[in-house]
């Protein structure tokens, strides 16, 4: 789910007819793993034509090409995504949505005019496709999931060629301003916020305070030098412990104990208890980030530039 339209979007009501498409993924590794028997099932609406169907299956392919770009493969062997077309004649992809059944599946609600550039500029299934990232179906937590999705969508939309480094840094930062600026429940603690979503409608506190709960994580990994990024850690967690449902809680343990540290659940328990967005400038400052009238500008000087530029490249 995410926020753009999670609020009074009617409920589709249309009959499918499925049409299997099993979808073969290219190798795109960044490190060394080679991955052939991964395959995403895609499913069209039924009164969908068939030159429309090779520009949706362009598009999906490139967008689960830009998945791999994580860790070399995709964090699930088999996925359904299920494509529909919106009754509305307004934005690109209105919505979005992924359902943790025994196999995963990614709805796409997309607007039937949209060309292939116009599909592969839209961030929704770059955020639907990393929540795919971890064992888990966002019933508790759900500022952790969410923003893990948030944080991704930016990092594979800029991996895969979408836009360039600055620009990437500018979306984040850009979220974690709007995050900071909703303070309406700035005497709710985030886990309780999270909790209460469709009542307080907090969703830029809640999914940038995620985002930046994997950001932060992200940085103290690779920091340590001892071969972890956030990347890595994920692709640690997919081979253990992609077979069973793990909590939010849970996850942290576990990546703490693959990497062998407490950063995940100390910043866990500390982002769970925070009022308000925690504090991100001294983070982008050290990555060489500076912002000036709402423009951020990257250098080169700063303590930590090498991570910043590394979190861009996936190197
Ligand atoms: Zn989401």
């Amino acid at each position: 789910m995410f926020y753009k339209y999670a609020l009074n979007y009617p409920v589709l009501s249309i009959t499918l007819l499925l049409i299997l498409f099993t979808h073969p993924i290219s190798a795109k590794s960044n490190g060394d793993n080679t991955h052939f028997n991964q395959n995403i099932d895609v499913r069209f609406q039924s009164n969908i034509s068939s030159d429309k169907k090779e520009i949706l299956r362009q598009w999906i392919n490139h967008s689960s090409d830009a998945l791999t770009l994580v860790y070399g493969e995709l964090p699930v062997d088999h996925f359904i995504t299920k494509i529909k077309f919106s009754k509305r004649d307004s934005g690109v992809v209105p919505w979005g949505e992924v359902s943790r059944n025994t196999i995963p599946e990614v709805t796409l609600v997309v607007n039937p005019k949209s060309t292939l550039n116009e599909l592969k500029a839209d961030w929704t299934i770059y955020h639907e496709f990393s929540h795919l990232l971890i064992p888990y179906d966002a019933a508790d937590s759900r500022w952790f999931s969410e923003g893990l999705a948030s944080y991704y969508q930016n990092i594979i939309q800029a991996r895969v060629g979408m836009f360039n480094e600055s620009k990437m840094w500018q979306k984040l930062y850009e979220g974690f301003e709007r995050g900071r600026k909703d303070t309406k429940y700035n005497h709710q603690k985030l886990n309780y916020l999270s909790d209460n979503i469709n009542q307080n409608n907090s969703y830029m506190r809640v999914y940038w305070s995620g985002a930046l709960y994997w950001l932060k994580a992200d940085i103290a990994l690779r920091k340590l030098n001892t071969g972890y990024s956030l990347d890595k850690a994920l692709h640690e967690l997919h081979k253990c412990c992609f077979d069973r449902y793990l909590s939010a809680g849970e996850i942290t343990k576990q990546l703490d104990k693959l990497t062998n540290n407490n950063i995940f659940t100390s910043l866990f328990t500390e982002f769970s208890k925070s009022y308000i967005l925690p504090k991100y400038m001294d983070d982008l400052n050290m990555l060489g980030i500076e912002q000036q009238a709402g423009r951020v500008r990257l250098g080169n000087k700063a303590e930590n530039s090498h991570i910043r530029r590394a979190i861009f490249t996936g190197k």
